[in-house]
């Protein structure tokens, strides 16, 4: 690849991860000026656009050029209109060796984007670049809902769907609609364990008084994947107060999780009743008409590298989980851009492969044992114990009716799997569950959830 088509490649990359506006402001007139060994020196506009690039964007850029070409381990920038800095790379060029290189290897691992350090926020999640479907239009209505009127009626909002369906997306539009609309907002997203992590950090420092100002203080408080504050008592109480200043000061606070309030294990009460308090939204898996929105929306920049045949075939064999069906886009223009042609159908079958035997998985019966018994917050012994106990049997019941339903194995295997049981047992279930998930949307939706689990690492 010549400089023009790697720098061409690397901004497809680099696109799909920021914004657009972003995109547009900071990468245009951009060049690659020259490749020296492992570094590339990158030509930009102003040193204004240097300093955004470097600050924001250098991990970005890094990255994707390093994942197009492995050699590339340094980018520099030269403002183009400076002639000076010109005739440098020109000496540069000749004399790299003795170069000080003022970026280091340990660049090379980072975290993908530019997270903002006050608010936690990530750009890159919007509501503009969020594909509304049946299955995520009530928790988007709702989401939207409280960006206009923050703290008023949907006070909290929790939403809860399965891995990979975009809630920490919305989560995250949601602050980073607020903190353009009102800039004075004290902001902050939170990630539970990191809740619990700087908690126990400011118990053992003595410097709880900092931590608790650090959250009551705040306009908006958005926590992801509450679920982890199952069975973490001082993290549920200080969540519970945190919760109960900011509620009472009218603040807006928003949960997600991977599963509704009610099926989230040893949590206190009184934080259920608060989580329950306000507007809950699920969003579940997209069907297949968003899911193809939502491949179209992801490659629309790249209309002359994958048609919309190719769409169809990664929308119909990827249905659990959107994150998945991004990854496996993202693979398939990889190679079209490096080919430098789209990919015929075969060529994409070839290139997924991989992926999609994760994603149809054969899934051994021991992980989906491990599933359900973490869902649950049982031990494996006990779910496959002959223990007659109304909480062990019901899970138990629901792990056979998944390696029937979703996984298809025999009944004389999961007999024998599952501690040895008469296969009427399995068949037994398997009924008993099927008919409670069509007649009880809510459980529904909790296998639903604890299926799409089985399909992570
Ligand atoms: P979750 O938090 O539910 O596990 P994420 O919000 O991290 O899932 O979503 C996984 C990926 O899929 C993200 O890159 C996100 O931008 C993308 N995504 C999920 N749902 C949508 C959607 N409806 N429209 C556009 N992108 C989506
Ligand atoms: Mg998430």
């Amino acid at each position: 690849m010549d400089l023009r088509e790697l720098w061409k490649a690397a901004l497809g990359e680099i696109k799909l991860n920021i914004s657009k506006a972003n995109f547009l402001t900071w990468f245009k007139n951009t060049s690659l000026i020259e490749q020296k060994e492992d570094i590339v020196y990158l030509g930009v506009p102003s040193s204004f656009v240097q300093e955004w690039l470097e600050n924001k964007y250098h991990k970005n850029i890094l990255q994707s050029l390093n994942h197009l070409d492995a050699n590339i381990k340094k980018v520099k920038y030269i403002v183009t209109s400076n002639k000076e800095s010109l005739e440098k790379i020109k000496k540069i060029k000749t004399d790299t060796r003795k170069e000080k290189i003022s970026f280091s290897e340990e660049q090379l691992d980072f975290p993908q984007f530019s997270v903002d350090a006050e608010t936690n926020l990530n750009p890159k999640y919007t509501f503009e670049n969020f594909i509304v479907g049946a299955n995520s239009e009530l928790a988007h209505a709702a989401a939207t809902a409280v960006t206009q009127n923050p703290g008023s009626k949907y006070n909290p909002l929790f939403i809860y769907g399965g891995v990979g369906l975009g809630k920490t997306h919305l989560l995250q539009a949601i602050g980073n609609q607020i903190k353009k609309d009102k800039k004075k907002f004290r902001i902050r997203y939170v990630p539970s364990e990191r809740f619990t992590n700087d908690l126990v950090n400011a118990i053992v420092e003595q410097k709880m008084d900092k931590f608790k100002k650090s959250f009551r203080n705040l306009d908006l408080l958005l926590i992801d994947d509450v679920q982890f504050v199952a069975g973490k008592d001082k993290t549920q109480e200080e969540l519970f107060h945190t919760f109960n200043t900011l509620y009472e000061k009218n603040k807006q606070i928003v949960f997600t999780s991977d599963r509704p309030p009610k099926a989230i294990p040893s949590i206190e009460e009184r934080l259920r009743s608060r989580f329950e308090g306000g507007m809950i939204a699920d969003i579940s898996a997209p069907d297949f008409e968003t899911r193809l929105a939502i491949l179209q929306e992801k490659s629309k920049d790249f209309a002359q590298l994958i048609s919309e045949d190719i769409l169809h075939y990664i929308a119909q064999e990827i249905p659990h989980n959107v994150r998945e069906l991004e990854g496996a886009l993202n693979r398939v223009l990889a190679q079209a851009r490096l080919k430098n042609h789209p990919p015929t159908l075969e060529e994409t079958k070839s290139i997924l492969a991989s992926i999609l035997s994760n994603a149809r998985q054969y899934i051994p019966i021991k992980k989906v044992i491990k599933k359900v018994a973490s869902f649950y917050d049982l031990s494996e012994e006990d779910l496959l114990s002959h223990s007659r106990k109304k909480e062990f049997v019901k899970p138990r019941q629901i792990t056979m009716y998944i390696l029937r339903d979703e996984l298809k194995y025999s009944y004389s295997n999961i007999a024998e799997k599952l501690g040895k049981r008469d296969h009427t047992t399995i068949i037994h279930a398997c009924k008993k569950i099927g008919e409670e998930v069509k007649k009880n949307p809510v459980f529904a939706q909790e296998i639903i959830i604890l299926k799409n689990m089985l399909y992570d690492k």
